[in-house]
């Protein structure tokens, strides 16, 4: 059996990253991958500015014993074009305005007197006090963002500070899936014996769509050879292929038998539970992946395999999920051969996690009311009180 770090070790180095870039304008941006490094051809801000609405003045203009009064020359909005400063005067402006020739210091309006058209300035202002400094934020020509970078709301936000309106991305990622099994039904219709709804597909879908990716949906493929080639074969128009179903070693299991016959597949077992067979080869050129059939086996593999795989293919730098330690509410006996994850629900407030009391890889619930998987490694005895590792599911679904 493989470890788990070692399949995925395997999977990312068979990543080809996209190279497919497109421009989108930078509302539309948000959630794609940056195709080149970002460079500002402006500073920002583009010139000293005010932090405060006060008076600018010049501090070789005050006195260093005693309150200074000087004449209001100028007022300066943000906006408006200063005039230079006359001497020994200071100048009415607001937050944000431009700092006029000659002044080297602002003094907030709470802090002076104003009478009439004098102002009194206290004494001991400092050169530079409450002056935003031109290029503080960006200076022009330096990198603001790299290449493979997610792009969030503050990067969009950023661009614009520096006047772009549009960004080169990587094209985003079209998956598709497939759902096999001759049990399945779809739901809203009607449950025959024999039959289960169909949950993987729209499990499945949910990920990539919060996940951020397109999705070409082959819908429910029955448990043959024939129909199995043929739905493969007209998916690989999308960037990737996942199923589920049908990769253990049952002879209804047809996944392995139709993708050696159309390209080239390797078939693990990883020391994992849930989630011990997964299949991963290509047809064609398009990468697959065939996920094992119980949901949350769907669930688990989908995040630790498919994900990081998704992440690199789409030209994102991978970062692992990241790991927590809470207390364990719970014993678990050690599993010799597979590293376990356990369904738990977090009490914040105890640094404990409870497990659910069903772990089995058919029961769904158990990724609804829990918050998390405690990752247990392989010979590892778990007694009430241990420190144990943690990954919350909202982690293992962030892509930032
Ligand atoms: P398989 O890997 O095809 O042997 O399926 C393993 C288990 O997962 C069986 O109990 C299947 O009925 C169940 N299963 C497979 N596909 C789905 C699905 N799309 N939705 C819900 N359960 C499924
Ligand atoms: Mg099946």
């Amino acid at each position: 059996m493989l470890s788990v770090d070692e399949a995925l070790k395997k999977i990312l180095q068979q990543v080809k990253p996209t190279e497919i870039c497109e421009r989108v304008s930078i509302d539309k941006a948000i959630g794609l991958i940056l195709a080149e490094d970002q460079y500002s051809a402006i500073d920002v801000p583009p010139a000293d500015n005010s932090a405060m609405d006060g008076y600018a003045l010049n501090t070789n203009a005050l006195s260093e014993d005693e309150n200074t009064s000087l004449a209001v020359s100028q007022t300066i909005t943000a906006g408006d074009i200063a005039l230079p400063l006359a001497n020994n005067t200071a100048a009415r402006i607001f937050t944000g305005a431009e700092i006029p020739e000659g002044a080297d210091a602002v003094v907030m309006q709470e802090q002076c007197e104003r009478n009439q058209d004098k102002v009194s300035v206290p004494k001991l202002v400092s050169p530079g006090n409450n002056i935003r400094r031109r290029g503080q934020d960006i200076k022009s020509n330096s990198r603001i963002l790299s290449k493979g970078r997610r792009l969030q709301a503050q990067d969009c936000g950023l661009l614009a500070s520096i006047g772009l309106t549009t960004v080169p991305v990587f094209r985003r990622l079209r998956v598709a899936i497939l759902s096999t099994g001759d049990e399945l039904v779809e739901p809203g219709q009607e449950l025959k014996k024999g039959q289960i709804y169909n949950s993987n597909r729209y499990l499945l879908k949910g990920l990539l769509t919060q996940l951020g990716w397109d999705i070409d949906d082959f819908g429910v493929i029955g448990d043959n050879l024939d129909e199995t080639k043929a739905c493969l074969e007209k998916a690989t128009t999308a960037d990737c292929i996942i199923s589920t179903g049908g990769v253990s070693v049952g002879e209804e299991d047809y996944i392995k038998q139709a993708v050696t016959e159309l390209g080239d597949l390797a078939l693990w077992r990883i020391a994992l539970k849930p989630g011990k067979p997964l299949a991963f080869g290509h047809i064609k050129h398009t990468p697959f992946f065939g996920l094992p059939g119980n949901p949350v086996s769907t669930f688990l593999t989908f995040l630790l395999f498919v994900k990081p795989f998704l992440t690199v293919l789409q030209g994102q730098h991978y970062k692992p999920a990241e790991m927590m330690s809470y207390r364990a509410n719970f014993s678990n006996k050690a599993n010799p051969k597979r590293q376990e994850y356990i369904r738990v629900s977090i009490n914040y407030n105890e640094g404990s996690v409870d497990k659910f009391s069903n772990q089995s890889s058919g029961v769904l619930s158990s990724v609804v009311q829990s918050d998390a998987f405690a990752v247990i490694p392989v010979n590892t005895t778990i007694a009430i009180g241990d420190e144990i590792n943690i990954i919350p599911f909202n982690h293992f679904l962030n892509r930032d």
